[in-house]
């Protein structure tokens, strides 16, 4: 744990477990109620002086640990494949995108604009500042253990906000890399935070109630991010949430189902399927059954799962027994009621896969809306394909989640495309684009996949107060 500067390893430890091989690969402390208070007492500290630094002081900060990172890059990956169990080159990208919103960020700094406003009275002036929330509580996941911490952080300290970060409990270690970055890049003490804990729970309370902590940014599940907006809510925080999704991909009839499939295959197993904008609805016009199954299913065949330091591995581990068993769940039910396993539909077991948690890469054919699949989150590599007919039924049946995170749609026609893009109730919408992400778009969803943004220009106001000044002159 990092706590006003230090490093703080003498407490109880919990392991961290490699979820390829099943090794454990390091511990870190698990806090204490008494590190919990030490932690926000530095960041309140801390965040007296912080406030008056300017832009350019944090940006030049912000700066070098993005510096830092890419010097690093190799370094991070090969430990976010071992602590996360994605290929080392989709960690690669991962330590990419995740310093990329250090550099956003260092350069969004400079432009927290006000405004002068007329005012009806002559000898009146309006003046509105942005200034920075305050002590900033983070909670982030393990699925992206990297980039999920500079997405937070990189805003939140451009504005002048102090941190606590929480990561997640598989994770910790990629957060305690990021320490390292931090505090060699020259944050002073106070600034930046890091607490470890296995039952998180404690930290999400004190977060939510602790008067001196004005901002709870979380990403993770919709049940957790509902209890901790609830409790967040009566202590009149703010809060930023990026919640679960259960994201449709749909082809329509006029586009090209071998390049749809290709696209969608290629995003479908990204991180394992672990991924809140990981397309876990794939609607496919009727006229495009055939061609479309056959290639995402030869596509999938081909993908060789395995520890991720390995060369030509394409396929992760799922993160632990659990996420293995809810996989094996939502395939047994789609196929008790009636759905189509094209390929995969089992755990891996062969070799050294058997110490990991590894699901073969699945294709489901015929899914309806009856099985869990459907209704359910994945988080997990299973491609579920339902078929449609018309253009306003895929439309009501991709709108008819309480998640509105990601959607993508192929199609070659503009007017489709626009009419899906408009129609659709989802935060972001990839239109014959599997990566609609980056550190310069607004990333976040509708209904119960949360609220606010992250990254883009809108990423920095999550952070930022408006202060309006009133003067007579
Ligand atoms: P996932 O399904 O991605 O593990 P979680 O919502 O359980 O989703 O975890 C996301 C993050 O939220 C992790 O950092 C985890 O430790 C944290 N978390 C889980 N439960 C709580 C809680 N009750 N209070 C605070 N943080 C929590």
């Amino acid at each position: 744990m990092f706590i006003n500067g230090e490093w703080v390893t003498n407490r109880q430890q919990f392991p961290v477990t490699n979820p390829a091989t099943g090794e454990t690969i390091g511990e870190v402390p698990d806090c204490t109620d008494e590190d919990i208070e030490s932690a926000i007492t530095a960041a309140d500290t801390a965040f007296g002086d912080w406030k008056k630094t300017t832009t350019y002081q944090r940006s030049q900060l912000l700066y070098r640990a993005w510096e830092l990172m890419i010097r690093r890059k190799r370094e991070l990956a090969v430990l976010m494949t071992r602590e996360q169990g994605k290929p080392l080159k989709a960690s690669l990208n991962e330590v990419q995108y995740g310093a990329d919103f250090l550099l956003w960020f260092a350069e969004e700094a400079k432009r927290t604009y006000g405004q002068t406003i007329p005012s009806s009275r002559e000898n009146q002036r309006f003046i509105v500042h942005k200034s920075p929330v305050g002590v900033v509580g983070a909670i982030t996941p393990w699925n992206y253990p990297i980039s999920m911490i500079t997405r937070k952080l990189a805003p939140a300290l451009a504005a002048g906000c102090t941190v606590i970060l929480k990561p997640a409990e598989s994770t910790p270690l990629c957060a305690k890399a990021m320490m390292e970055i931090f505090a060699e890049a020259g944050f002073p003490a106070g600034v930046i935070n890091c607490i470890t804990v296995q039952n998180p729970a404690r930290v999400g309370t004190a977060f939510c109630t602790d008067p001196r902590i004005r901002k709870l940014t979380f990403t993770g599940s919709t049940p957790v991010g509902k209890e901790l907006n609830g409790l967040a809510a009566a202590n009149m925080k703010r809060v930023s949430m990026e919640l679960g999704g259960h994201a449709p991909a749909i082809v329509f009839p006029d586009a090209d189902p071998v390049h749809a499939a290709k696209g969608l295959s290629l995003v479908k197993y990204l991180n394992t399927g672990q991924a809140c904008i990981s397309p876990n609805r794939i609607f496919v016009h009727e006229g495009h059954l055939e061609p479309f199954i056959s290639e995402l299913t030869s596509r999938t065949k081909r993908l060789k799962a395995g520890n991720g330091m390995n060369e030509g591995v394409g396929i992760g581990p799922l993160i632990n027994e659990l996420a293995l068993q809810k996989v094996d769940r939502q395939v047994k039910d789609a196929v008790a009621r009636g759905a189509k396993i094209e390929t995969g539909g089992q755990r891996l077991t062969e070799g050294e896969l058997g110490a990991g948690f590894f699901y073969a890469p699945t294709v489901l054919s015929g899914v309806t809306e009856a099985m869990a699949i459907y209704q359910e989150e994945t988080f997990g590599p299973v491609a579920p394909i339902i078929a449609y007919k018309s253009e306003d039924d895929v439309i009501a049946m991709a709108n008819d989640t309480d998640y509105g995170l990601a959607a993508y749609i192929y199609s070659n026609n503009i007017s489709t495309a626009i009419r899906a893009f408009e129609a659709l109730d989802f935060g972001i919408i990839g239109i014959n684009d599997i990566n609609p992400t980056s550190a310069a778009a607004p990333f976040g969803g509708m209904k119960n996949s949360g609220l606010g943004r992250e990254g883009a220009q809108e990423g920095i106001e999550e952070y930022l107060e408006t202060k309006l000044g009133g003067l007579v002159i």
